[in-house]
């Protein structure tokens, strides 16, 4: 029999509380990446990104406070979430966005702390999103041509995401993720641009699949582009050599352009999507456990936790959602028509 001290209980017993700690489905994935979106406001317009026209934005007191977003977050932690990317809407522009930052780096057990931002914030909070806890940021730009950008964004200035990337370069987040949403006839045209951008830069341009979530102003229908197509392309202009280095939590495929000193990637969410891949939950701003991108089950946390449930309450809650989390999206035939990606988190 092991004595309760020796080395080798010890080391069974933690791995023991390792495996009771893995959060898993009913389809055996297991769940260790949580996005939380914490607010659905954002200081920009984007064409296919907006809230319902009837739906509007949330109440101020239907969106969870930073004690909350914490309180659940550690106890998705407890359960077996070992990364949290920040997100929106546009995490930026939330009051005090640090002092939350700060508490989510602060939770033990956890991994990775990780934000998605449009980046024109980024030049004034690059530096103390590096000094409380952020290991990584994805930055999301569709242009790097000015007037189309402000068309895209409706209004927005170009200059001060490039001022944004820069100053996130200067203290430190590299490799540097910039996510391009690839829309046929509106900026399709720019992709060799933005793999150009890698050329001196350490830096990694993705292209994202454009997915039918909600209320759009534009055609899904026309605009969407295949990563197999835009891949084709890209190759007859460049040799893609595949890349296996890049870290990150999701199924991007990455090549180098030779002599880069950054990468590309694709993320092809639509022609081969990764669901059967899927380790991921997201937390809506008013406090939905929302368990597929695509799917409108939700498990309402905010409500319960309000009415005064719990810890152990609020984790049977989360496990009974994570069971029930479904296969997979549908796209293709049944698209989500409620939340709009910044109320879900994208
Ligand atoms: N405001 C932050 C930003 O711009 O990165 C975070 C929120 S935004 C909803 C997150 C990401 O979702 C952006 O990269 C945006 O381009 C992407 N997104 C939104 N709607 C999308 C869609 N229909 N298809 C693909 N990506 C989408």
């Amino acid at each position: 029999m092991l004595s309760r001290f020796s080395s080798e209980y010890l080391r069974v017993r933690s791995v023991l509380k390792r495996e009771w700690m893995m959060l898993a489905d009913n389809y055996q994935r297991q769940i260790n990446y949580l996005r939380i979106s914490i607010t659905d406001m954002c200081n920009l317009r984007c064409l296919y990104c907006q809230p319902k026209p009837e739906t509007g934005w949330k109440f101020h007191q239907e969106i969870l406070r930073y004690e909350e977003i914490t309180r659940l977050a550690a106890l998705m932690v407890q359960l077996g979430i070992k990364r949290i990317r920040v997100t929106g809407g546009e995490p930026l522009i939330k009051k005090d966005v640090i002092v939350l930052i700060k508490s989510l780096a602060g939770i033990k057990g956890l991994e990775e702390l990780t934000l998605t931002t449009n980046g024109t914030r980024l030049a004034q909070f690059a530096r103390q999103l590096k000094e409380n806890g952020v290991d990584r940021i994805n930055i999301s730009l569709d242009s790097l041509n000015r007037d189309r950008y402000a068309d895209i964004t409706g209004g927005g200035n170009l200059d001060d995401v490039l001022a944004g990337i820069d100053e996130a370069l200067r203290v430190g987040f590299v490799p540097l993720k910039i996510n391009m949403v690839v829309m046929a006839g509106i900026n399709d045209d720019e992709v060799e641009s933005f793999v150009r951008l890698t050329l001196d830069k350490p830096v990694v341009s993705r292209f994202i699949e454009f997915m039918p979530i909600s209320w759009q102003g534009i055609s899904w229908d026309e605009r969407y582009l295949s990563t197999h197509v835009l891949k084709q392309r890209l190759s007859q202009r460049f040799s893609l050599m595949a890349e296996n280095s890049i870290w990150g939590n999701g199924p991007a495929e990455y090549y180098k352009i030779d002599g880069a000193v950054g990468s590309i990637g694709f993320i092809p969410s639509i022609s081969q999507h990764f669901c059967d891949r899927c380790n991921r939950l997201r937390l809506t701003p008013d406090g939905h456990l929302r368990l597929c991108l695509g799917q409108e089950m939700e498990i309402d946390l905010k409500q319960p936790m309000r009415d005064g449930a719990s810890d152990e309450e609020l984790k049977e809650l989360i496990l009974q959602g994570v069971r029930n989390k479904p296969v997979g999206h549908q796209f293709q035939t049944k698209r989500p028509e409620g939340r709009g990606m910044c109320a879900i988190g994208g």
